[in-house]
């Protein structure tokens, strides 16, 4: 652990901000993973500040909820009169819903977001500045037998020890009594046992480098009893387990009660641990520190039974709730982390991005829980605590701010030809309403299109069979498995009259338009299958369909063998609850294809503009790839949920077509 206070960086910050440079230092701590994760531990500082009348305040801001260290701004630290809460700490005791209430209405701008629930903690300690963070090393050492007395013997009177009680008021008044009686001139933080550490000092980089020391001490600890080395022997994971994830995917999205993004991980270390032998003793204790049960739940599952887990969860839950001041609805009770000797670990959660915060919080996890194992045992808090926390309304709220998932939260889908057009337009779309999606193409740009934990880009030739096995067992890897599959990749070759055409040219844009469409489908069948809401496969067709054109015969002949094809799908996978559509665009002209001198040359043939000849339809409108994409998202949505085997215009009509 070393210090990134870089004085350099302070010449930016404009002297004598101190807001500013308390910004700067919970960046610092932000940034080391090793300190806190995804909007973990809090920092605050105390200014004197002039009210309305001129008369000097004493101001402690403290990090505001939602806000994570790493990135956070000025205002995202909320301003509280600091002698109001000095004084709360003095109550006897003071229900949450109160505190809170206390809290927010001691705000001096009504703007800033809530006060963590840590504010009278961070009110009561006589510094200017305080820095608490859960450091992986300091939770190792507590989170190990005897872990007490280690403690002790590394720091002596350097900090304050406080006993595990649950966070809130009644933490802070614990502290309080505590620093009252044990605060000395040579005290420059606390651990609070089984839960982190805090430090403070009279200036930012003071604070920040002394939790910075702490933590080195207690890395150095472990280093000094062989206990920071993890030796790893990993197993090889399964290679092909595509349909074993979509499976467990599936039983896991139906204990949930809703889809889920289940990401597998498998580097090295993830594996030596899910194939230790003593893997179920060890992670069958609890979490490193206890808000990372709202995200990990308590335990992991360990292999593959989901029913198991569930049965468990309830028995955890109707064991603990009587205990509970006011009555608790169970919240859902499937696993978030698996751990299994061949799928490694797998993440599930409503989004990428959240099965990817459970993902980083549980690799550290890994790690405490190996290091305090060579200290003699990892030791979790009992269960009682963690359900405390679990159900404690104010971290509930924490994953409540999230507010109205989008429509296909939790759900996948795959489209290839992805990385222009329509295509492009339906990876836009479907990303906007929430699905993860993984984009398919030939160009390579398609694997970077986006970088967001949500996507995945896959360069290939869908006419490859070898290359959509591999797209399915990539899709499953990287989010558990398939719910919706848009048949888009095609080429519109150059005209060709019959009298000409070459059995080459046929076969080529049959082996694109149909043929891939084909394997893609029945490689894809299986996992629709196990849709957690039914599979759904829309094709992306052609106004050429029903109104052929000439000198288009492979294009039209292949979308329209591909349109028999779905239609032949619908019949044979209702039993499988996947619904198939077509949509049929036409002259949807910001694709790649129509450049300007096309569009000029098209135009000119009929004797029109080129506006005239983009309207050129009964409502004479112009159509955009994203007019094609909104209907695509709407055949995967609730208003096509009745509706398989159809196919459906959207050209703005087309009297042929009528
Ligand atoms: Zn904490």
């Amino acid at each position: 652990m070393n210090s990134l206070w870089n004085d350099a960086d302070i010449v930016a910050i404009s002297k004598g901000n101190d807001l500013a440079y308390r910004v700067y230092s919970s960046r610092l701590l932000g940034k080391d993973k090793a300190l806190v994760l995804h909007g973990g531990g809090n920092t605050s500082i105390k200014v004197v500040e002039k009210n309305r009348f001129g008369v000097e305040e004493e101001i402690l801001y403290v990090k505001g909820s939602g806000w994570d260290l790493e990135t956070i701004e000025a205002e995202g630290f909320s301003p509280v009169r600091l002698d109001h809460l000095q004084r709360l700490a003095g109550l006897p005791s003071l229900p949450d819903p109160e505190m809170v209430n206390e809290l927010v209405t001691h705000m001096t701008r009504s703007t800033a977001p809530a006060p963590s629930v840590e504010a009278i903690l961070h009110a009561v300690i006589p510094y200017k500045y305080v820095d608490h963070t859960h450091a992986d090393a300091v939770v190792t050492i507590t989170n190990s037998l005897w872990g007490e007395e280690k403690i002790r013997r590394i720091y002596g009177d350097e900090v304050i020890l406080i006993p595990y009680v649950m966070p809130g008021f009644d933490l802070a008044r614990l502290c309080a009594e505590r620093l009252d009686a044990e605060l000395t001139s040579r005290t420059i933080g606390m651990v609070l046992l089984n839960h982190g550490i805090f430090s403070f000092g009279e200036s930012a980089k003071e604070s920040y480098e002394r939790m910075i020391y702490l933590v080195w001490k207690a890395e150095a600890y472990l280093q000094s009893q062989a206990a920071w080395d993890i030796t790893s022997d990993p197993a090889e994971p399964s290679q092909d387990a595509g349909l074993l994830l979509a499976g467990l995917r599936n039983r896991i999205a139906a204990a949930a009660g809703f889809p889920v993004i289940m990401q597998r991980h498998t580097n090295p270390e993830t594996m030596a641990f899910v194939s230790r032998r003593d893997l179920e003793p060890i992670a069958q204790q609890g979490p490193a520190t206890p808000d990372h049960v709202i995200r990990t739940k308590r335990l992991p599952m360990i292999g593959r039974d989901v029913d198991a887990y569930v049965a468990a969860y309830k028995r955890y839950f109707s064991e603990n709730e009587p205990r509970a001041k006011e009555r608790k609805a169970m919240l859902d009770p499937a696993p978030r982390v698996v751990l299994d000797a061949q799928l490694g670990m797998c993440t599930a959660e409503r989004s990428a991005r959240e099965a990817g915060i459970v993902a980083d919080i549980y690799r550290h996890t890994m790690r405490i829980i190996q290091r305090a194992e060579k200290l003699g045992g990892y030791r979790a808090l009992p269960a009682k605590d963690i359900f405390d926390i679990e159900y404690w309304d104010l971290e509930q709220a924490k994953l409540k701010k999230t507010g109205k998932l989008p429509r296909f939260s939790g759900e996948i889908a795959l489209v290839t030809g992805a990385a222009s057009g329509i295509g492009k337009a339906c990876v836009d779309a479907l990303l906007a309403n929430g699905t993860a999606v993984v984009g398919v193409d030939i160009n390579p740009a398609i694997e970077t299109l986006y970088a967001r934990p949500d996507y995945l880009g896959l360069e290939g030739d869908v006419t490859s069979e070898t290359v959509l096995k591999g797209v399915m067992t990539k899709t499953a890897d990287a989010f558990g498995g398939l719910d919706m599959l848009l048949l888009n990749a095609g080429v519109f070759p150059a005209g060709c009259r019959i009298a000409e055409l070459s059995l080459e040219e046929w076969s080529r844009v049959m082996a694109l338009n149909l043929d891939a469409g084909l394997v893609l489908m029945r490689e894809a069948h299986p996992f629709l299958k196990l849709a957690p809401k039914g599979g759904r496969v829309v094709v992306i067709g052609s106004k050429n369909v029903s109104a052929p054109g000439p000198g288009a015969a492979p294009y039209s002949a292949s979308k329209a063998a591909l349109n028999q094809l779905a239609r032949v799908a619908a019949l044979e996978w209702g039993e499988d609850g996947i619904r198939i559509n077509s949509v049929h665009p036409n002259a949807v002209f910001d694709t790649s294809f129509w450049t300007e001198e096309v569009l000029t040359a098209r135009a000119a043939h009929y004797g029109l503009s080129v506006d005239e000849y983009k309207r050129n339809n009964v409502l004479k409108t112009e159509l955009t790839s994203r007019d094609v994409a909104e209907l695509v998202i709407q055949m995967c949505g609730p208003a096509f949920s009745k509706t398989t085997g159809a196919q459906v215009p959207v050209d703005g009509g087309n009297d042929r077509v009528i």
